[in-house]
């Protein structure tokens, strides 16, 4: 399980993220493991089917873990995230809040929403980001998978571009 423990739960990420897609939603999805490899929770975004603009992938599975994630604040247990796309700003904070150690993601987001390097990279909450593992984009194949979602988004009617040009 060790060596492609990662990727494994990866899968089951853009498996998520998948099924965002087919509900006409942002094509993410996150799963949160334990540090025994146990699933704790899955999330996908849910922001067009909850008419909820904070519907996120990452606090999806957050909300879902319910009190996994307080349980492991108090027994410092080492909680892991896996998500489809590099956490924005909202979900960067969620994942600090929740305390969660590790943090891997499929594909940097440049071009949208991304968050988590650049809040990052100002040095604010250093030491609550020093405690966190980051493993970005590791297997190009998935990476590859999440790229081909995020095209057809921009093909989706929910797409805020398609939104904008259909009120036209
Ligand atoms: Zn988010």
């Amino acid at each position: 399980m060790n060596v492609d423990k990662d990727r494994y739960f990866l899968e089951l990420a853009i498996e998520e993220a998948e099924a965002a897609l087919n509900e006409d939603t942002y094509p993410i999805g996150a799963v949160i493991v334990d540090d025994n490899n146990n699933l704790i929770a899955k999330g996908r975004n849910q922001v067009h089917p909850h008419q909820d603009a904070t519907a996120h992938a990452e606090i999806d599975a957050i909300r879902n873990a319910g009190q996994a994630i307080l349980n492991a604040k108090v027994s410092r247990q080492k909680f892991a995230i896996y998500t489809s796309l590099e956490p924005c700003p909202m979900c960067t904070g969620g994942i600090l809040f929740a305390n969660i150690k590790k943090v891997v993601w499929l594909l940097n987001d440049d071009l949208g929403f991304g968050g988590y390097r650049k809040i990052k990279g100002t040095n604010v909450f250093d030491e609550r980001f020093n405690e966190v593992e980051l493993i970005e984009e590791p297997y190009a194949d998935l990476k590859n998978r999440q790229m081909k979602l995020m095209t057809k988004w921009s093909n989706n009617r929910n797409n805020i571009v398609n939104l904008r040009s259909a009120e036209k």
